[in-house]
């Protein structure tokens, strides 16, 4: 019999196409949507407005515990709120995006973060893409289906600074390979491809052609399952 819900983890660098990707593949599948950056988003939005000093990573372990942080998981509408402010918007701006990996970097902040993932994971009745960057090698080792999006520097930066409204092409380029060198170099689940995820190389590739990719694997997957 098939199983009704399948989970997909989708991790990769950023600029890689993973958000388009996810909500796209979740939307057409039927399924739910989990973006845990904005999850790490949140989390540091909260700790730059109570004042927490970003590079004292035991005054943050102190607070992990402290703000409410839910996300809403249908891909057409994804939201997230924080004690139940939307902040959509602000998790987006350049400080907080400066910010996020010595927050995440921080191990109780991602016990936390884990936690909730693995409950919206697993409640999810007809199954949920979930995107970030230790989602198939940590937070969801058993997943039915693991992706890893790669992509050159330069597509990547390229795709940021379109999404950032004609941003300056080099310094973003910089700056993704800073946050990117800092997620992949943390003790606490770094960025990783696990030994089992299939990798999509999109640098030469249209969102439609990976995201048509990606639901052919899930459709592999289901089938084989059934
Ligand atoms: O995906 P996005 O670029 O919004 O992620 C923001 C940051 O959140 C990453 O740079 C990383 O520091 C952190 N993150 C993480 N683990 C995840 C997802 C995101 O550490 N699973």
């Amino acid at each position: 019999m098939e199983r009704a819900a399948v989970i997909v983890a989708i991790d990769g660098p950023s600029g890689t196409g993973k958000s388009s990707t996810s909500k796209a593949v979740a939307a057409q599948l039927g399924l739910s949507y989990l973006d845990t950056g904005a999850q790490y988003r949140a989390i540091t939005w909260w700790m730059v407005n109570n004042g927490i000093d970003i590079d004292d990573p035991t005054a943050i372990a102190a607070v992990a515990g402290k703000p409410e942080i839910v996300s809403g998981t249908d891909p057409g509408h994804p939201t997230i709120t924080v004690d139940g402010t939307d902040v959509a918007g602000p998790i987006r701006t350049q400080e907080v995006t400066s910010k996020v990996s010595a927050v995440s970097a921080v191990p109780e902040v991602r016990t936390r973060i884990t936690e909730l993932q693995r409950s919206l994971a697993t409640s999810a009745e007809q199954g949920i893409v979930v995107e970030g960057r230790d989602i198939g090698t940590t937070v969801l080792p058993d997943a039915d289906l693991k992706i890893f999006l790669t992509a050159s520097p330069e597509a990547r930066a390229a795709r940021r600074s379109g999404e950032l409204k004609g941003a300056d092409v080099h310094a973003t380029r910089a700056a993704l390979i800073k946050r990117d060198a800092a997620d992949s170099s943390r003790k606490a689940s770094p960025l990783a491809k696990a030994d089992d995820a299939v990798e999509v190389d999109t640098t030469d590739l249209t969102l439609a052609q990976v995201i048509e990719c990606v639901v052919t694997l899930v459709e592999e997957k289901r089938a084989a399952a059934k």
